[in-house]
């Protein structure tokens, strides 16, 4: 039964309780975690203060580099078990659990390469004096993962943290961290002294709120829902303590009529489908010019019909939802688009072989969905994209604003011109032009404006949240 693992061991939870784990491709309980509480956050949060005032915070940059290249070399040797842990927990299609290995890889080769280019600046300031900043570890951070991407946001959150020259106490989802636990430990084999990397498992508001709460972590980074973002922000505010932000989405994909569209449809299609919808950054709303709106719609049908949802074993376009409520509530947001007679354009189908305890839902596609509609202002968290069009590009801008979100854009346009003015009307944190997630890009800062949340991961940008800086002033005359 996989258990905690603080300072390098594998350590039961105090509790003395755990969690069953469900595969969401049968609804079948398969394994065990540990329902853990505030004393093993406590432990935890000790054995990586220890890691960091012993080992860590005397380690050269060069040296931390060398461990995180170790790790990387380490995960890619173990890619496929990775992949296949993490593809039964969460259900993922085998195409989607190796890119996540393979992500994974890329966030700790790209940290590795960066540990030793973070630098301070110096400032011209009066005669007699020099004056030059350090960037400064926190010490000893939180990250609480949530369970759609485990391997891809430990990887953004926890790379980027130690490269920064952090130590980290790490909340993965009570609904998927077989993944996390098994890289932990190969970190430990990697040569990460103990402490560097702790793994506490269990639920949101029992483990994630002591971590949120605990007086010796020094900064939190947080992805999940608005809902849990604000708990996890007051809880740290008590104490000042510096939070990072991901939350959700409701990024639109803009599709004017000069666009090419067989480079946009596939793009759109997989946007909204890939991981079951369950992506933070889905395209989960269209905005379609209207004079392509019905050409366009007929051909992303044809798309949406030939998609084939089933067990993540098959490897088919698309798994299953994670967790019977998850499938609850995609139910619910497609009984409320029934109800204010929202047009379905479009189902992919389940394939017979999916078991019926398995928690799957066909792709689906609406048309007209009005903007103040709940379906074109909440995040799904599943297959569904809601189609709505626009008069032109002032009107497609306000659309594409009308949320609580933004977190991603995508835009297409064969007009240069409109690609930039486009890029700086949209409220968000990325912007992709004729194309869509630019393939993950572990080296692109990423993050949200409004309710998406604050601060930045992925890319050298990261490293600055991850850091404080300390100002030196000399006066030598
Ligand atoms: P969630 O907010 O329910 O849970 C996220 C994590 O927070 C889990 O580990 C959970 O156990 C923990 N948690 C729950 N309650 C807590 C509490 N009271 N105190 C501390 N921790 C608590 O989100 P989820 O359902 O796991 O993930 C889906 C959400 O995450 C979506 O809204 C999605 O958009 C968002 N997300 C955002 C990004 C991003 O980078 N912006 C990436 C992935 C997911």
């Amino acid at each position: 039964m996989p258990l905690n693992y603080i300072a390098n061991a594998f350590v039961p939870s105090s509790s003395g309780r755990t969690i069953p784990v469900i595969d969401p491709s049968d609804g079948q309980p398969f394994e065990e975690i540990q329902r853990s509480n505030a004393q093993d956050i406590d432990a935890a949060v000790r054995a990586a203060r220890q890691c960091y005032d012993g080992v860590w915070s005397k380690l050269s940059a060069a040296e931390r580099s060398r461990l995180l290249m170790r790790l990387a070399e380490k995960i890619a040797e173990h890619g496929e078990e990775l992949a296949a842990l993490e593809q039964r927990d969460c259900g993922k299609p085998t195409k989607q659990a190796r890119a996540d290995a393979i992500a994974l890889v890329r966030y700790f080769e790209f940290y590795a390469g960066a540990c030793d280019k973070l630098h301070g600046e110096t400032i011209p300031y009066q005669n007699g004096y020099s004056v030059f900043t350090w960037r400064e570890p926190h010490g000893v951070t939180g990250h609480v993962v949530p369970w759609n991407y485990p391997m891809q946001i430990f990887g953004r959150c926890v790379a980027g943290a130690l490269a920064a020259g952090n130590v980290c106490v790490v909340k993965p989802s009570e609904d998927a961290c077989l993944s996390l636990l098994r890289v932990a430990e190969l970190a430990a084999e990697a040569g990460f002294p103990a402490g560097a990397i702790n793994i506490v498992t269990g639920y949101g508001h029992e483990v994630g709120d002591a971590l949120a709460r605990h007086p010796g972590i020094d900064h939190i980074s947080f992805t999940g829902s608005p809902k849990v973002g604000t708990l996890i922000q007051q809880a740290a505010a008590e104490r000042h303590c510096p939070v990072t932000l991901e939350l959700g989405g409701k990024s639109p994909q803009i599709v004017f009529a000069d666009a090419d569209l067989d480079q946009a449809i596939p793009a759109i299609v997989n946007a909204i489908v890939q991981n079951a919808g369950q992506t933070c950054s889905a395209g989960s709303r269209l905005l379609v010019e209207q004079s392509i709106y019905e050409p366009l719609l007929e051909r992303l049908a044809t798309a949406f019909e030939g998609l084939r949802v089933g067990p993540a074993a098959m490897d088919l376009d698309v798994g299953p939802l994670i967790r019977a409520t998850q499938q609850q509530r995609v139910w619910d947001f497609l009984s409320d688009a029934h109800s204010a007679d929202i047009p379905v354009v479009a189902q992919g189908r389940v394939v017979e072989e999916a078991p019926e305890t398995g928690y799957y839902q066909a792709p689906t596609l609406l048309r007209d969905v009005p903007v103040d509609h709940r379906l074109a202002q909440e995040e799904v968290f599943g297959p569904v994209l809601a189609a709505m069009a626009f008069r032109d590009e002032e009107h497609a801008l306000e659309l594409a604003n009308a949320t609580q979100f933004g977190l991603v854009a995508g835009v297409w346009t064969r007009d240069g011109a409109r690609q930039f003015r486009m890029a700086r009307g949209v409220r968000s944190g990325q912007v992709f032009i004729n194309n869509y997630g630019a393939g993950g890009g572990v080296e692109l800062p990423f993050g949200g404006v409004k309710s998406s949340g604050h601060g930045r991961e992925k890319g050298f940008e990261a490293l600055y949240g991850f850091t404080v800086l300390k100002t030196v002033a000399v006066r030598h005359g």
